[in-house]
């Protein structure tokens, strides 16, 4: 498999220079320069296999430069650290299912994906001889989650600004008692903007980021959208036979649209979907743009679910390439437009095509409030917030189709304990995982809100 960029400047590259690349060099977003199908017949033969072998056998499909042993070894020890050996356990409880992507070292779905792209990062840079520094700014979750998936691993060093005293005690701990020599923990005096301000800064001086072969990890990385892939199979495969009728509906807790995009990916492959179903909270760019082709961004407003708290999903780019049936210039035009505008405007014949595979739903705080609530008393499951926009949405629209809903579950509730407190007045069990974090010996290097300054503190540590 080769790829391409969403603009159409870049062409034929390999899976491996995907990956490093990252952004593409031309603004634009990789995707594979083909779709491969999957057959009844395909998935059936699929059943019985665990999680990592169906992980091999899709993934495989999207990389032709790297060793068929290699790779199996890769998905190996991404997910020796789960801590359950389905790895993605779905949980059925009547009137939809829970597909928990929470199984991870972090307690979140980023693990699934970041697991496998820090064991890839380690591969293909130990091949070439080279090493990576990744610099990036994190309000929380993904700062840990990244972390977790390059700690201790060769040829690769971690800088991860944080805001101090602003993100969670769980997130704080999560991240600065990992003492593996190549992760730094930066908590600088200022706020999440001021921490991507930073960011933004070194990277803007390119003399800089080649000297110190800067890189990032953040969400549009295309390893991290394949290995995604993997669990809507997985998914499906785990449901029961008879309720599956002909298709199923899955519903995705959206903010950067790079969950489900994954899930588009796996129904235009051939999974049986009826509705990927986009899930906001307040923040709701992506239900407007589904509903009413409106696609505007307004402000961020701070909700129960931080972790959706977006306005630009920088994955939807490569959704635009499809909509606009891989028109490379429409993609590049829409997209300078945004940047300009702030907003994308879609036609009447566009929205049609969007609704063939994509519907939405938008739950506000009371609502997330209210639906952890009742499904704790009504099953005796707790939620975490950013999963119960996607409970809530799935209730809402159960009248409206007939194919019963898997809803994806991002977080484990104890990363959110104050929400579901305010929820339902007690407490989530906490894991022994994050239990233990507490007596832990930290390292975090605190900093003042100066662009110069962390940039010395990063040329010191390369
Ligand atoms: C990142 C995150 C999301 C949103 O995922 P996207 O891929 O950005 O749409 C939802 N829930 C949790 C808990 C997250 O950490």
């Amino acid at each position: 498999m080769k790829y391409k960029s969403t603009r159409g400047l870049i062409k034929g590259i390999s899976f491996k220079e995907a990956v490093l690349m990252g952004l593409a060099d031309d603004g634009g977003l990789l995707i594979p320069e083909s779709i491969p199908s999957i057959t009844q017949d395909d998935l059936m033969a699929l059943k019985d296999k665990n999680y990592q072998d169906v992980a091999f056998y899709i993934m495989s499909k999207f990389v032709g430069d790297i060793d068929k042993e290699v790779l199996k070894r890769l998905i190996d020890e991404s997910y020796k650290t789960f801590d359950t050996s389905k790895i993605v356990p779905l949980v059925d409880l009547d009137d939809f299912y829970l597909l928990e992507l929470f199984h991870g070292p972090t307690l979140a779905f980023k693990d699934v994906a970041l697991q496998f792209l820090g064991n890839l990062f380690e591969y293909v840079l130990g091949e070439k001889g080279e090493n990576l520094n990744i610099i990036g700014a994190t309000s929380g979750d993904t700062g840990s989650a990244a972390i977790y998936g390059v700690r201790g691993k060769k040829g690769v060093k971690i800088f991860i600004l944080h805001p101090k005293g602003r993100v969670s005690k769980i997130q704080e701990l999560q991240m600065t008692t990992v003492l593996d020599e190549n992760v730094f923990n930066l908590a600088v005096d200022g706020t999440f903007d001021d921490c991507q301000y930073i960011v933004k800064e070194i990277f803007s001086d390119l003399d800089f980021k080649r000297k110190y072969s800067l890189g990032s990890i953040n969400s549009i990385n295309w390893a991290r959208v394949l290995a995604q892939i993997v669990y809507y199979f997985y998914a499906y495969l785990q449901t029961k036979e008879s309720e599956r009728l002909d298709k199923i509906n899955f519903i995705v807790p959206t903010g950067n649209f790079g969950n489900i995009l994954a899930g588009f990916y796996a129904k235009m492959m051939g999974l049986p979907v009826n509705k990927l179903v986009i899930a906001t909270n307040e923040n709701n760019i992506l239900h407007r743009f589904v509903q009413y082709g409106d696609y505007s961004i307004k402000g961020v407003v701070q909700t129960y679910s931080p972790s959706m708290d977006i306005q630009i999903a920088s994955n939807f780019e490569r959704y635009l390439f499809y909509l606009y049936d891989e028109d490379a210039d429409k993609v590049k035009a829409s997209m300078e437009n945004l940047r300009r505008e702030r907003f994308i405007k879609f036609s009447t014949e566009e929205l049609k095509k969007v609704h063939q595979d994509f519907d939405s739903t938008t739950t506000d705080n009371s609502e997330t409030l209210k639906v952890i609530n009742s499904v704790y008393h009504k099953k005796g499951y707790i939620l975490d917030p950013h999963t119960a926009c996607g409970v809530d949405g799935a209730l809402k629209l159960k009248d409206k189709y007939e194919e019963k809903f898997i809803c994806l579950s991002t977080a484990h509730p104890a990363k959110f304990i104050d929400a579901v407190k305010k929820a339902i007045n007690k407490e989530p069990v906490i894991p022994d995982r994050i239990q233990k974090l507490f007596d832990k010996e930290k390292r975090v290097y605190d900093m003042p809100n100066d662009v110069s300054v962390v940039k010395k503190f990063i040329e010191q540590h390369v």
